[in-house]
């Protein structure tokens, strides 16, 4: 095989960064969900007529205990999202398709779809077709038929964004939790404006493909102003494609120098959203399309039908890995920072006033209780009081009978005398 070792161990990705720092965000706010429906009912429970918690507190620990459900379903839909742009014929379905290691995404002159392809990934391992916001599953049963789905008129020309369930299984950024979107070219879409605003807002990473024949365009350009000035410092690699085309040519050198000065000079200086250090990093001469050719899974004794490849083929497999290998650290980075950070804030923040209104619940109900034990002890002292009253009383009554008693009795006697 002429692919170059690569590890795909799941575990050594860059990518687990997010994925573990989703699984850890997930349970702490499961943790949060159970200790404010805990608060809330244990709050809810308390006899009104002893007002121990203001009905305002009691609302708030309600409001709580609704927003952390809230962010839970944000949470367990987050993923992460990179975006390709780039005029028609850039190849910007044959890097998508590449980065999926198969040919899900047709492509080709032909193919001119002015209409977005999202693939994420299927957890039935099933794959399948969903137009713009329908829920209804066009099943597709493989890559053939996929691809052709997708030129067809009826479902692409129709709809403003397809998205494409493919099987997580089938590749290691789905499984991931990455999905790709794949614009319509920037040359046939006159309001950029709408297309940031509906489908870009919410991603990590942008992926400029331009074309390694010729220098940046106006319209590339220009795109790429529009993404910075409505998100802060947007991340975005520029990947040279095409770069197979010069491999004969006796300026590549030059060639690919001057582009690279170009491409960094846009983004440092133009678009001020990396350090020239930073874009480095950020800049790729590659061929989408022998990247796809040596990756493509191809039964065992089946010749390789696609021809022998350009010279220095292995730098720019090498190029091709290089980017992904950036890409992932870029996107997980950013993803973490964007999609979870503002939540983590809040989860702080919900738990911290929870735990205040429960102490000062307490503090109220322990006033209450030495009220109380005040109010008991006095009572207790009158009782006694009473009491002590009460049998000083009796003693003087049993007193007073006695001599009575004896009084008559002295009085009985004495009149029995006389008679
Ligand atoms: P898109 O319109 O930007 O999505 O471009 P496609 O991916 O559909 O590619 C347009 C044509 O260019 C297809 O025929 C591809 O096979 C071809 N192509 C894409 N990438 C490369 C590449 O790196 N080198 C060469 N030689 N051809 C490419």
């Amino acid at each position: 095989s002429m692919e170059p070792e690569t590890s795909h161990n799941n575990s050594s990705t860059p990518l687990r960064l997010f994925v573990d720092a989703k699984k850890k965000i997930n349970e702490i706010f499961g943790e949060i969900a159970s200790h404010t429906r805990e608060s809330k009912d244990f709050i809810a429970g308390i006899p009104s007529d002893l007002h121990v918690v203001s009905d305002d507190l009691q609302e708030k620990v309600q409001g709580f205990y609704t927003q952390v459900q809230g962010i839970r379903e944000v949470l367990a839909r987050d993923h992460m999202k990179v975006a390709f742009f780039g005029r028609t014929s850039n190849g910007k379905s044959s890097v998508v398709n590449a980065m999926l290691r198969d040919k899900v995404l047709p492509t080709g002159i032909g193919h001119t779809t002015d209409c977005f392809l999202c693939v994420e990934g299927s957890e039935t391992n099933e794959s399948y077709l969903q137009m713009d916001d329908s829920t209804q599953k066009l099943s597709v049963q493989n890559v053939g038929q996929m691809a052709n789905a997708l030129s067809n008129e009826r479902i692409c020309g129709q709809s403003s964004i397809v998205k494409v369930f493919w099987p997580k299984s089938r590749c290691h950024l789905l499984q991931n939790d990455v999905v790709l979107l794949d614009s319509p070219g920037i040359d046939v879409e006159p309001d950029l404006d709408q297309w940031i605003d509906k489908y870009c807002m919410d991603a990590d990473v942008f992926v400029l493909v331009s074309n390694a024949e010729s220098t940046l365009m106006r319209t590339e350009k220009s795109f790429f102003h529009k993404v910075s000035q409505r998100l802060s410092k947007p991340n975005i690699f520029i990947l040279n494609n095409r770069w197979d085309a010069s491999a004969n040519e006796p300026e590549m050198e030059a060639v690919k120098k001057q582009h690279l000065q170009r491409n960094i000079e846009f983004l440092v200086d133009e678009l001020k959203v990396v350090t020239r250090q930073q874009a480095e990093d950020r800049v790729f001469f590659v061929s989408a399309k022998e990247a796809l050719i040596t990756r493509i899974p191809r039964p065992s004794h089946t010749p390789d039908s696609s021809g022998p490849l350009a010279d220095g083929f292995q730098a720019r497999l090498f190029a091709f890995e290089n980017f992904e290998r950036k890409f992932e650290e870029c996107i997980s980075h950013s993803a973490v920072v964007t999609k979870f950070e503002q939540h983590a804030k809040q989860g702080k923040q919900i738990a911290s006033c929870t735990q205040d209104i429960l102490d000062e619940a307490l503090q109220q109900s322990s006033k209450k209780r030495a009220t109380c034990i005040e109010k008991r002890k006095e009572q207790t002292d009158r009782l006694q009081y009473v009491t002590s009253q009460l049998k000083i009383l009796t003693g003087e009554c049993k007193e007073k009978i006695k001599d009575i008693a004896e009084q008559a009795e002295t009085k009985v006697s004495a009149a029995m005398t006389d008679e």
